[in-house]
C-alpha cells in the first residue's frame, strides 16, 4: 500500500524507518521472543527503552540536570489539571491564545482556592495574532502560556524575559520542532501525537524544586510521586515510550532540533509564499505570529474549501480539513512531514487555483 502525505493535526505523520523498525521489534524485540509490546515494564529490556528515551530527549532539548523528565498518561489534557494542582498555591496566570489554552484556563479555575488571572488574550483579533505578554511579577506562582496553538496556527517562539515566575508552556504541537531554552521555563509538557510518537503519552519537563510543594494529592496526580518512581508508579505507556526513543533517535540522526527547524522553516516558508503569492488563497493570521507547524489556510468561499478538501483527498493529500472553528484548510507539518509533501500540495495548489479560475 502507498503511503499518502498525512496533513493530520495529531496523531500524526511517522517516518517510515521508524515504523519499519517498529514493524520488525513487533514480532521480537531484540531476539528475546516477545513483542516489544509484551516486555514488562521491569524488565532490564524496558528499563534501558525507558532510560534511554530519557537521555536522548535531555541530549536533544539540553534540558538541565536540576529538571526531571517524566513519561505520564493522560495526555496534554491531564497536564491542564496537573499543572494547577501541584504548582498552584494561591494565584495563577495564563495566557488565552486559543481553544487548548482556554481548556487550560477552565481546568485551573477547578481547582479550588486558586485565583486564575487571565494577563492577555488574543479574542479581541479572533486568535489571529498573539498578545503582548506583560510584565509578570512575583505575586504569581507561575505563568502558563501555550507556545503552539495547533487549531488557530499561532506561534511564540520567543519566550518574553519580562516574567519574574516560573512559566508553564503547553508545547504539545512543537515540542522538538524549534528550538526553546528548557531554563526558560519551570515545566514545559506536551502531548506525544504530534512530534513524539503515538498518542497515550505525555512527556513533562519540570525544575525540580517545583515538585512536592503539596500534600496529599492524588498519587498519579503528583509530580513528586511520579519522578521518585521513575515515571513508574503504575503500568507506564511501554509502546508508546519505546516508540518516543525511536522518534528522538531519528531526529538525532538528523542533526538534532537546529536541524530540524531549519527544515521546518523551509516547509513552512514554501506553503506560506504559495498562499501570499495566489489570488485564492489566504492565511487568517498576522505574519509576525505564523506557526511553522499548523498552517490554516482558506479561499474564504465554504463550497470552494470543501472541494479543494475532496480533489486533495482523491490526490492522496490526507486531513487537510481545517478545524471547525477556524473553517477552511489546515496542513500540519511536524517534524516527520516530508518537504517532498509540501511541495506536491503547492503544486497541487497552484492546478486547483488555475482549474476554478482563481
Ligand atoms: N494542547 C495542545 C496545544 C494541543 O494541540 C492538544 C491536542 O491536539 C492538546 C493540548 C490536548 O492534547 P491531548 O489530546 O493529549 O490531551
Amino acid at each position: 500500500m502507498e503511503r499518502v502525505f498525512n496533513f493530520s493535526a495529531g496523531p500524526a505523520i511517522m517516518p517510515v524507518p521508524v515504523l519499519k523498525i517498529i514493524q520488525k521489534d513487533l514480532l521480537s524485540y531484540q531476539g528475546s521472543g516477545m513483542s516489544v509490546m509484551e516486555l514488562s515494564h521491569r524488565s532490564s529490556l524496558f528499563q534501558s527503552i525507558i532510560n534511554d528515551a530519557e537521555s536522548l530527549l535531555r541530549e536533544l532539548m539540553e534540558i538541565p540536570s536540576n529538571y526531571k523528565v517524566l513519561f505520564l498518561q493522560g495526555g496534554a489534557s491531564l497536564q491542564f489539571t496537573m499543572v494547577p494542582l501541584n504548582l498552584g498555591k494561591t494565584k495563577v496566570a495564563y495566557v488565552d491564545t486559543g481553544s487548548w489554552s482556554k481548556k487550560a484556563i477552565e481546568e485551573a479555575q477547578k481547582v479550588e482556592g486558586l485565583t486564575v488571572d487571565v494577563i492577555a488574550s488574543s479574542k479581541e483579533n479572533h486568535y489571529t495574532k498573539n498578545p503582548i505578554i506583560p510584565l509578570v511579577d512575583k505575586e504569581y506562582d507561575y505563568l502558563h502560556i501555550t507556545t503552539n496553538n495547533t487549531i488557530e496556527g499561532t506561534v511564540f517562539l520567543n519566550i518574553p524575559t519580562n516574567i519574574n515566575v516560573p512559566v508553564v508552556a503547553d508545547m504539545s504541537s512543537n515540542i522538538l520542532s524549534s528550538s526553546y531554552n528548557v531554563s526558560d521555563f519551570g515545566l514545559i509538557y506536551a502531548g506525544a501525537q504530534k512530534n513524539i510518537g503515538p498518542s497515550g503519552l505525555t512527556v513533562v519537563i519540570i525544575r525540580e524544586d517545583l515538585m512536592g510543594q503539596k500534600n496529599q494529592l492524588p498519587a498519579m496526580l503528583d509530580y513528586k510521586v511520579q519522578a521518585d518512581n521513575g515515571s513508574m508508579y503504575n503500568t507506564p505507556p511501554t509502546f508508546a515510550i519505546y516508540a518516543a526513543k525511536l522518534m528522538f533517535e531519528w531526529v538525532k540522526e538528523l542533526g538534532g532540533v537546529a536541524e530540524i527547524e531549519k527544515i521546518n522553516r523551509t516547509k513552512a516558508e514554501l506553503l506560506y509564499e504559495a498562499i501570499e503569492n495566489s489570488a485564492l488563497y489566504r492565511s487568517p493570521v498576522a505574519a509576525e505570529s505564523r506557526s511553522l507547524t499548523n498552517i490554516p489556510f482558506m479561499t474564504g468561499k465554504e463550497e470552494l474549501d470543501k472541494l479543494f478538501i475532496i480533489q486533495a483527498e482523491s490526490k492522496g493529500f490526507m486531513n487537510l480539513k481545517g478545524h471547525r472553528s477556524v473553517g477552511g484548510m489546515r496542513a500540519s507539518l511536524y517534524n516527520a512531514f516530508p518537504l517532498e509533501g509540501v511541495k506536491a500540495l503547492v503544486a497541487f495548489m497552484k492546478e486547483f487555483e488555475a482549474n476554478v479560475g482563481g
